[in-house]
């Protein structure tokens, strides 16, 4: 008896589900909600997500007429697809980038950003995602031929880099104010090199690389030495712990899955 009227009161309870749950769409929209899912992710604007960028640094962020590329860009296109919202790409200068999520003016930062302790007292840091080189960009006929050159007692060299990289705080730490120039991206700063205004350009390895390619022929190299190895990896506000969470599972599956590393290769052979 007791079985029968449970299965009487399955059957009811499927049929209710199913009237109530029916709006005439094809089958497979017609399943039940999931009561328990996750609240939609609150972010700058519903839906989307918003990273801010210096699309001045290619492989990693740069533009193709009005077209946002590169391995920062297609990581956050894959995350921001993994988290049901759509990116949107903020392009400015790099050392407002910290400053325009703690504002909540984007909701995150990739910019082949590397993590460090300091920044680490201003943002949160994903997980990371790629590792980079600071490499020294020099003229072929150059007298620098490592680190220790530069960094010599009574060296009088000067080096550009990029206002508010690691590359200008390691730089200006080990050589000293004077000794800097820094530019508001890495190719000024390597023009000012081809015009002999300073004499290296200490600078991430990949996009080092890309300035050389775009200057055949002006006489340009990167020393075999790097000045320093590096993470790269996405910010948040501070205390933005829902979204980094998120983001960081996102990133984890992406790299188990080989998307990161197949994006990674897609731009640096
Ligand atoms: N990796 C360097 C930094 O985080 C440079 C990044 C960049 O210029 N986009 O400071």
């Amino acid at each position: 008896m007791k079985r029968i009227l449970s299965l009487i009161l399955a059957v009811m309870f499927v049929v209710c589900c199913f009237a109530g749950c029916n709006t005439g769409k094809p089958e497979e929209t017609t399943a039940p909600e999931v009561k328990d899912e996750a609240p939609a992710l609150k972010t700058v604007e519903k839906g989307k997500l918003i990273m801010a960028t210096n699309a001045a640094f290619a492989p990693y962020e740069f533009k193709e007429g009005e077209e946002f590329k590169g391995i920062d860009v297609e990581i956050a296109q894959a995350v921001a697809a993994k988290l049901g919202l759509t990116l949107e790409i903020k392009d400015m200068n790099f050392d407002t980038l910290l400053n325009v999520v703690n504002e909540k003016k984007a909701d995150i930062v990739l910019a082949g950003l590397t993590v460090t302790p300091d920044r680490q007292k201003e943002v949160d840091f994903s997980i990371s995602y790629a590792s980079g080189v600071q490499s020294i960009i020099v003229t072929e006929d150059s007298e620098i031929t490592s680190v220790d050159d530069l960094l010599a007692e009574g060296a009088t060299y000067i080096a550009g880099v990029q206002l508010g990289t690691t590359g200008d705080t390691y730089a200006t730490d080990d050589m000293g104010e004077d000794r800097v120039y820094r530019y508001v991206n890495g190719n000024e700063a390597v023009l000012s090199l081809l015009k002999g205004e300073i004499q290296c350009v200490i600078i991430d390895n990949e996009p080092a690389k890309k300035y050389l390619d775009a200057n055949p022929g002006k006489g340009l190299k990167i020393l075999d030495t790097s000045y320093i190895e590096e993470d790269y990896a996405a910010a948040f506000a501070k205390g933005n712990d829902e979204l980094r969470k998120a983001v960081d599972k996102a990133i984890e599956e992406l790299i188990a899955d080989g998307t990161v590393d197949n994006i990674i290769k897609k731009y640096i052979k």
